[in-house]
């Protein structure tokens, strides 16, 4: 390791610019390298969801693309590790993924959007991870200190549903994320499990950059009309009621399911949809999460 970037940098009250007394020289140099490959990243954001299922992976894709095509050198980290669908929601199912002595290179999907997942390394998807806790905080520093991102604006969390051992690594690890958007469905079962969710980002100091209510009402191709299959607005009253930003609505759109299973994101190729036109207003706070910087 060269260590290049952090002895030059200036930041003398940086964390990594000296060994601590507990820890070993492969540790302090272990942390510099996580350090650095974090530096380097203006904006890191985690997609959370209370439950499996409600469109988290969806969401998370959809927000590491849009902002991409707004022009920003996006990661997407799927940390995911027992359920990764990142590769197959961005038809990087046959792509491997190279390494050497110092690091590993993310799959490039397209020109602003890099991406690493489990499910990269597999030989084949249907393989499954039986991993335990030590493991997967192991892998997950790999993911970040190891692979070789580079310069980004964005690096986005595709967590596991639930409040386990992956989002507390993440915030262990990086330290000062800007937040976590909250993904949810508006039926009362997935709202009680997203109060937890934020309540569990409020014992991590983790900012709820808002709540997403996905699979809000069915709007019909055919006449356009709207089913509330599931109750609606329940999202937008438990934000109100938690205080956190309410970020939209995305409704059920056969559109993002096929493109799901094409493995194309729903912004790239149903960009002027009333679909794609929600899902921008949704990410418009986290582009301007720019300016606070
Ligand atoms: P999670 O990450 O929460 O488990 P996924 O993002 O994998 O959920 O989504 C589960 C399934 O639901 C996928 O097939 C996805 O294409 C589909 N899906 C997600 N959001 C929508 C939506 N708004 N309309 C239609 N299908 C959706």
């Amino acid at each position: 390791m060269s260590g290049s970037s952090c002895s030059k940098c200036e930041n003398e009250s940086c964390s990594a610019k000296n060994k601590m007394n507990n820890e070993t020289a492969a540790e302090f140099v272990d942390r510099q390298k996580l350090k650095q490959s974090m530096c380097k990243v203006k904006h890191k954001v985690l997609v959370l969801s209370g439950k499996g299922g409600v469109g988290k992976s969806t969401v998370a894709v959809n927000l590491a693309m849009s902002l991409a095509l707004k022009g920003k050198k996006v990661g997407l980290v799927d940390v995911d590790i027992h359920g990764p669908s990142i590769p197959k929601l961005l038809n990087l199912e046959n792509v491997k993924i190279f390494s050497d002595d110092q690091h590993m290179y993310p799959a490039v999907h397209s020109e602003n959007l890099k991406v690493i997942s489990v499910g990269l390394f597999l030989e084949s998807q249907d393989d499954a991870l039986i991993w335990r806790g030590p493991r997967k905080f192991g892998l997950i520093k790999q993911f970040l200190k190891d692979v070789e991102w580079g310069e980004l604006d964005y690096l986005i969390f595709d967590l596991p549903p639930g409040t386990g051992d992956e989002p507390l690594a993440i915030c262990e690890l990086i330290g000062d994320p800007d937040g976590a958007v909250v993904v949810t469905t508006p039926q009362g079962v997935a709202i009680t499990d997203v109060r937890k969710s934020i309540n569990f980002c409020r014992k991590l100091n983790l900012p709820v950059l808002g709540v997403i209510e996905n699979m809000s009402g069915f709007i019909c191709p055919k006449c356009g009309e709207l089913t509330n299959i599931f109750s609606k607005g329940g999202a937008k009253e438990m934000a109100e009621d938690m205080n956190v930003t309410f970020l939209g609505n995305v409704p059920i759109d056969a559109e993002i399911a096929r493109n799901g299973d094409l493995g194309t994101p729903f912004v790239c190729s149903e960009s002027s949809s009333a679909t794609a036109a929600a899902f921008n207003k949704i990410v418009e706070p986290i582009l301007n999460l720019n300016k606070r910087s």
